[in-house]
């Protein structure tokens, strides 16, 4: 078992962190996901059972289709002005940053979060992690899903309480998510071994499938509908990419999460191997950049769109609008049209 990605010292650190701890925040990035969710409720749940007073504070709001899972009405969400959240994280003496790499993947809520002086737990699975910006870092970019790096150091390194039926859901829906139901990023047989065991748990996984699967409001597929219509297709870099505008979203009645997933549709068309998805918001454009084979998207998104992830799955951003964003990238592709077709 691959107890060996966390370095002894950091594994006897955090040991002691968690004799004293008596309060705890775990904080994840924009836009939480279910692996984000996931992981953050199976490490609230752990540090309960340790007497940790534990509260989960997010960026932004997240889909309704993780409502669903026990523990997410306690979820915070920080806001500009409001007191609580900002309250909790400056009391907590333990701070647990899940599912990102660095703190500028929270926007304000990390910039608010680089000026306290508890100690800073990472807990992920992205390349490339800041690691000036964590106390603790348990990163492991083999992993599938940061639910995957929790599971480890609760089974593993014995760190925190033994599972139960409600972690192991939640641990679940974090592997499941990130893995895009056992499809992507999952070809390390112990992810299976793992599975395995979540089950013996008694966890329903036909039943958290179906929550997280097949919970879409028809606005949400009506939408769908409209950004493969507006797909374009290079085949001669053997891409394809989606942009929307935040007017279009709207006239769909957007719900955070509704257009999760949207950049994988792409890849399902032969012989394309890079697909984007660009969303624009109030303040930005978000980037969603997906590969297959060697065509490291975490590159792609760090060299031109100030972002990254994973090798075949990554995020950027940018402030432009949407047609310049398009133009801008229409731009910078043309230099991995070999790569491209070499994959
Ligand atoms: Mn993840």
């Amino acid at each position: 078992m691959p107890v060996s990605y966390f370095a002894p010292e950091n594994v006897e650190k955090f040991r002691a962190l968690l004799q004293t701890a008596k309060r705890a925040a775990v904080v994840t990035h924009h836009n939480p996901d279910g692996d984000a969710i996931g992981t953050s409720l199976a490490l609230a749940q752990a540090l309960k059972r340790l007497e940790i007073d534990t509260t989960i504070i997010v960026p932004n709001p997240f889909p309704e289709f993780l409502h669903w899972m026990e523990g997410v009405k306690d979820i915070l969400i920080y806001k500009h002005g409001h007191a609580l959240p900002k309250q909790l994280l400056s009391e907590a003496d333990l701070l647990f940053c899940v599912d990102l790499n660095a703190l500028s993947r929270m926007d304000a809520l990390g910039k608010f979060i680089d000026t306290l002086s508890a100690p800073r737990v990472m807990i992920d699975h992205h390349l490339q992690p800041e690691l000036k910006d964590f106390t603790i870092a348990f990163s492991d970019p083999g992993a599938c899903s940061s639910a995957e790096t929790l599971y480890h150091l609760i089974k593993d390194l014995d760190l925190l309480p033994h599972l139960d039926r409600t972690i192991a859901e939640s641990i679940y829906t974090g592997i499941m998510t990130d893995t895009n139901g056992f499809r992507h990023n999952c070809s390390r047989p112990e992810v299976f071994y793992i599975i395995a065991e979540l089950l013996q748990y008694g966890i329903d996984k036909d039943k958290i499938y179906s929550a997280v699967y097949n919970s879409y409001s028809d606005n949400r597929m009506r939408l769908l509908g409209y950004a493969l219509n507006k797909m374009v297709v290079l085949p001669e870099y053997r891409t394809a990419y989606i942009a929307l505008t935040k007017e279009e979203i709207a006239s769909f009645h957007f719900q955070p999460g509704d257009t999760e997933g949207f950049v994988n549709y792409p890849l399902q068309i032969k012989d394309i191997v890079f697909s984007v998805f660009m969303s624009e918001n109030q303040e930005n454009i978000r980037i969603s950049f997906r590969s297959r084979g060697r065509f490291s998207v975490n590159e792609f998104a760090r060299r031109h769109f100030d972002g990254g992830g994973h090798l075949n799955a990554a995020g950027g951003i940018s402030r432009l609008t949407v047609e310049e964003a398009v133009a801008n990238f229409l731009q910078s592709i043309k230099q991995y049209k070999d790569e491209l077709a070499a994959v």
